[in-house]
C-alpha cells in the first residue's frame, strides 16, 4: 500500500509543493510545528535513510541546502532544526523517509528536548568509538 507521501506525489490527495524534482520533492507540513515547517522528502518509497538508492542520497544534501535557504528567506526566521526520525522507535509516524525543516525564532519557547545528556567518561567514549569504527567499515 502506498505511503501518504506517495498519495501525495501521486495527486491522490492534495499537498503543498515547495518543490518537485525527479528525485525529492518538498512539501509543507500539514501540522506545521511552526510557519514555514517542510518536509523533504525522496519519490522512491523507503522506511529508513540508509535503505535509499544510492543516486536518491547523492541528492540530498543539495536538495536540503536549497530548502533551508528558502524556508530562512520565507519565514525570516533565525535558525532552523533539520530533523530526521529514522525509525518508529525515534517517533517515525510516517513509514517513508522524510527530513523536517523547521524554522525556529529565539524567543520561539521550543526546545530540543534530545540534548543535553549527562557527560560521558572517556572510557565510555573510547568504547563506542571503537564499536562505531568497527561499523563504518562494514559495508
Ligand atoms: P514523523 O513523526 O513521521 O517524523 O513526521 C511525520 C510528519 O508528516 C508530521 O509532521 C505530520 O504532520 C506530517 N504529515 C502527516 N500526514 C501528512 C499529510 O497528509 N500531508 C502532509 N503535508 N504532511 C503530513
Amino acid at each position: 500500500m502506498p505511503t501518504i507521501f506517495t498519495r501525495i506525489l501521486t495527486g491522490e490527495i492534495p499537498g503543498e509543493f515547495v518543490f518537485r524534482a525527479p528525485r525529492w520533492i518538498g512539501l509543507c507540513d500539514i501540522s506545521p510545528s511552526a510557519p514555514g515547517h517542510c518536509l523533504l522528502v525522496p519519490v522512491a518509497e523507503a522506511d529508513h535513510l540508509h535503505e535509499l538508492p544510492l543516486e536518491t542520497l547523492a541528492e540530498l544534501g543539495p536538495h536540503l541546502a536549497r530548502l533551508t535557504a528558502a524556508v530562512r528567506v520565507a519565514t525570516g526566521c533565525q535558525a532552523l532544526n533539520v530533523i530526521i526520525n529514522d525509525g518508529r522507535a525515534a517517533g517515525q509516524e510516517v513509514p517513508h523517509v522524510h527530513l523536517h525543516v523547521i524554522p525556529r525564532w529565539a524567543e520561539d519557547g521550543k526546545t530540543c528536548g534530545l540534548f543535553g545528556g549527562s557527560r560521558a567518561t572517556a572510557t565510555t567514549l573510547s568504547a563506542m568509538g571503537t564499536q562505531l569504527r568497527a561499523a563504518w567499515g562494514q559495508p
